[in-house]
């Protein structure tokens, strides 16, 4: 996939605010700090459009990015706070439920996890959600580059073994310092949209 352009287009707080072209979407979930905006950031060879920190306090907005006239990358906000409170929580899992549900142009759900520790209990509850619900997803491990190579593999198990991880599905080691798993993500994204 060539980037000519991406441009960030709406922080939509519900759906009447998201995009009506019908360009299909790539969502990416995942707790907060996993690597969502550099992921973006790197997959579209830019240092900063996706802003690098998430804000705690936003459970209800999705940041839309559309890369060419092609696709746009929809950032869902970061689960996993420990500070939010119940009701955010709540809240949170309605309005990310309904968009993973009802959201027709959505084609695949990238979800981010953390190479170097073994999934948290919310990588768990929304891999299985996903699953259950039918909804298409690549698992992503991300921060490859903070451990050595020889334990990707290691680590990788673990995180397969406790995600209860489907093993013809696709999953991808990748360093957003690196570049590393870039090109076989957009791959695997193009293939997901039908391209
Ligand atoms: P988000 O909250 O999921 O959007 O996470 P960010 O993209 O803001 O990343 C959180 C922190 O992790 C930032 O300090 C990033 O620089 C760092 N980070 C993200 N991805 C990588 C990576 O692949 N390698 C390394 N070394 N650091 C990363």
């Amino acid at each position: 996939m060539k980037v000519n352009q991406a441009e960030f287009i709406i922080s939509a707080v519900g759906p009447g605010q998201y995009p009506q072209d019908a360009l299909p979407e790539i969502a990416l979930a995942g707790r907060s700090n996993v690597g969502k905006s550099s992921l973006i950031n790197r997959m579209i060879s830019r240092k900063n459009l996706a802003r690098t920190s998430s804000q705690p306090g936003k459970t209800q907005q999705l940041n839309y990015y559309r890369i060419n006239n092609d696709l746009y990358f929809v950032d869902l906000p970061g689960y996993g706070y420990a500070k939010v409170s119940k009701t955010k929580r709540a809240e949170w899992g309605k309005f990310i439920e309904s968009y993973l549900l009802k959201r027709e142009t959505l084609k695949v759900v990238m979800q981010l996890v953390d190479l170097r520790h073994p999934p948290s209990k919310d990588d768990q509850a929304m891999y299985t959600w996903l699953k259950h619900m039918n909804v298409p997803v690549i698992v992503v491990a991300t921060k490859a580059d903070k451990i050595p190579k020889g334990k990707w593999q290691k680590h990788a198990k673990i995180i397969k073994d406790e995600l209860g991880f489907d093993r013809s599905e696709p999953f991808v080691i990748f360093s957003s310092e690196m570049g590393l798993g870039k090109d076989e993500l957009w791959e695997l994204l193009e293939s997901a949209i039908g391209w």
